[in-house]
């Protein structure tokens, strides 16, 4: 990919984390409610995260972010293009 391009925004679908069940998503759905906490932006159907988030969560879950990243693609709470973002952060 060119240099230039920049990676693209991390979205998460908040409607469909909802129906995920809570023994797995527990952890994102308490990261993402604090995020909306904060920033007093309660009503979307989609939340953008920052890319250092996604760095924290793979913390969280004990999973590299690019593994981590498959498991919310799967899941249906990240587009596909979420990819890039971590391949242009991974070390
Ligand atoms: P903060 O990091 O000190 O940011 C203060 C304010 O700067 C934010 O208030 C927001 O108006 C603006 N800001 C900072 N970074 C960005 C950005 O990338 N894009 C945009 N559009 N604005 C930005 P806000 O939104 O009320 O958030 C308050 C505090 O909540 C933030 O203070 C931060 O501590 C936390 N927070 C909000 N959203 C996130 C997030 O996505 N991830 C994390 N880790 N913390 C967040
Ligand atoms: P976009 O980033 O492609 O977002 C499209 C729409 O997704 C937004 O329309 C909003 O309805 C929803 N959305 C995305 N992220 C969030 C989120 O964290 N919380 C909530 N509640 N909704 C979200 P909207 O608000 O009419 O914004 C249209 C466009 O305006 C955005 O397209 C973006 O290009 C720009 N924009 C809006 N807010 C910001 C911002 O804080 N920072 C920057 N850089 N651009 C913004
Ligand atoms: P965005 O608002 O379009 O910002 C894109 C990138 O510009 C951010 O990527 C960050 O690298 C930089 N940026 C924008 N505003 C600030 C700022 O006030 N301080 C700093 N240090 N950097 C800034 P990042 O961090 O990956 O965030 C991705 C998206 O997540 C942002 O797109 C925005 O939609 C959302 N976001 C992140 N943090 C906040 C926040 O504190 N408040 C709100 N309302 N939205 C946030």
């Amino acid at each position: 990919g060119g240099a230039a391009e920049p990676p693209p925004k991390l979205v998460l679908d908040l409607e469909r984390l909802a129906t995920v069940p809570a023994e797995k998503a527990g952890p994102l759905q308490r990261y993402a409610a604090t995020i909306q906490s904060q920033r007093g932006d309660y009503n979307g159907k989609v939340l953008s995260i920052r890319q250092d988030d996604l760095r924290t969560l793979a913390v969280i879950y004990d999973q590299s972010p690019s593994v981590l990243t498959e498991q919310l693609i799967n899941w249906g709470v990240l587009d596909a293009d979420a990819r890039r973002a971590v391949a242009s952060h991974e070390d």
